[in-house]
């Protein structure tokens, strides 16, 4: 079966959500919503303290090359624009606060577009109103969609591959929007296709979720017959999309490269719907499907909810923590972040929520002792690095040997420290390692 070098089998705890149909949670009273939501520039605010705004009006807009706009996920009044704790980055980030009205009236237009009104859009006009719609990458790299539509001048595209993998235990969303929305996720392929000037796509499914690649097979013959089904291996990180390019096309993205330098766009199931969502019904990205999981959960639910909600409401909306709850994730336990707070909004790259226990903690943090040169980490290493080195080299701050050694490369994937006997803190020192290298980047580059 279709798959990469490398990678491991985490066991899987899918089953506690995957058989919950998407349930829509009520807007909440209040929504913090983040100006930075993505990779690049954060979002400048366009609305004040005061004014009212309703679903989907615009709250903060693009800046610069690499940037997403952000719109309002309730009708309201902002209350504040201030700082807030984000559940990506470390610091507090600039966020718009708004009450709840209890109306849940709509700020864009939701006559859809006809499907000769569709057939008309030129590829720009395509882009323009994905980048408008806000839409980033919803597999969790919140990289701009429109951006990653566009390749550079004289780089020809020759394949899309449209990822539904989720390879991440836990987490189901993807799962149950193909299950539940095949057709809008085949119809927003179509559409990111045409942009791309082609006339087919991959879809490319774990072969963990057969009921999804049966009525994704079973859509696309009705959608869009030229797409192809491709049933891939169950292995961690099938999902990362170095990973799912070699597997299916036996490319390799070169080191410190993006998927375009192989003629390749990967695109997320969620980020392809929410891109047919906004062409064929002009809605922007305010809401998301949320897998909210894990023993110390009481019911584990899949959750379209709207951006800004509050993870304490998210939680007290699937019937609370269990008392020996002793660990939020956001995102999956393999590349998801400890959260030091409950107060952190879902996000548009929030694709999960797990409550975790002492019991069933996947990585129960063991005591660190020497590296025993097993070479473990390295035969899992899906990116062909050697962990415990560039690990070593992070934490003596050996910068440039580490990135000699590849340290850029790390996709963070966690695999290395999955299968490490000695409990190394191989992720942490990697990271440590990486904010270094990109530190002194700037500090030279600000010299220069
Ligand atoms: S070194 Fe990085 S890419 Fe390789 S297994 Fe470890 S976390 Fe994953
Ligand atoms: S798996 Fe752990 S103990 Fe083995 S070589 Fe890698 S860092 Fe060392």
């Amino acid at each position: 079966m279709i798959t990469f070098r490398g990678g491991i089998h985490p066991p899987e705890f899918k089953h506690l959500a995957e058989n919950k149909a998407i349930e829509v949670m009520p807007p909440p009273r209040q929504v913090v919503i983040p100006c930075s939501q993505h990779i690049g520039a954060p979002a400048k605010p366009v609305v004040a303290v005061g004014d009212e705004v309703k679903v989907g009006t615009l709250l903060a807009e693009a800046t610069g090359m690499i940037s997403a706009p952000v719109h309002s996920s309730v009708a309201g009044k902002v209350k504040a624009i201030e700082p807030w704790p984000h559940p990506v980055l470390p610091t507090p980030v600039k966020s718009i606060i708004i009450e709840a009205a209890g109306k849940d009236e709509l700020d864009c237009a939701i006559k859809p577009r006809s499907e000769a009104e569709i057939a008309r859009l030129s590829a720009g006009k395509i882009r323009e109103i994905v980048r408008d719609a806000g839409i980033v990458g919803l597999g969790g790299a919140a990289f701009p969609t429109s951006v990653k539509i566009t390749p550079p001048r004289g780089v020809k595209i020759d394949t899309l591959i449209i990822n539904g993998a989720e390879c991440e235990p836990f987490l189901t969303a993807d799962d149950r929007l193909m299950r539940e929305k095949p057709e809008g996720i085949i119809q927003g392929a179509k559409i990111l296709a045409k942009v791309l000037g082609l006339d087919t796509a991959y879809i490319a499914i774990e072969h963990n979720k057969p009921e999804a690649i049966k009525v994704m097979t079973e859509a696309a013959a009705k959608v869009w017959p030229q797409a192809e089904i491709l049933t891939i291996k169950t292995k961690y990180p099938q999902g990362a999309e170095k990973q799912l390019i070699s597997a299916i096309l036996k490319r390799d993205v070169p080191r410190g490269g993006l998927p375009f330098m192989v003629g390749v766009v990967v695109q997320n199931t969620g980020t392809a719907y929410a891109a047919c969502e906004a062409v064929t019904q002009r809605k922007p990205l305010y809401e998301r499907v949320v897998t909210v999981t894990g023993p110390a959960i009481n019911v584990p639910k899949n959750l379209l909810v709207r951006i800004g909600t509050l993870s304490t409401d998210v939680a007290e909306h699937c019937g609370g923590l269990k008392p020996n709850a002793t660990k939020f994730i956001s995102g999956g336990p393999m590349m998801g972040i400890a959260q030091s707070t409950l107060d952190v909004p879902v996000i548009k790259g929030t694709s999960g929520m797990l409550f975790l226990n002492d019991k069933k903690s996947l990585f129960k943090i063991a005591e660190e002792v020497n590296c025993l040169r097993c070479g473990k980490c390295v035969g899992v290493c899906p990116m062909g690095l050697v962990p415990c080195e560039i690990a070593r080299m992070g934490e003596y701050e050996k910068l440039e040997q580490a990135e000699r050694w590849g340290i850029l490369d790390c996709i963070e994937c966690g695999s290395c420290a999955f299968v490490c006997p000695s409990g190394r803190r191989l992720v942490q020192w990697i990271k440590y390692g990486k904010t270094l290298v990109f530190a002194e980047r700037s500090r030279k580059k600000e010299k220069k």
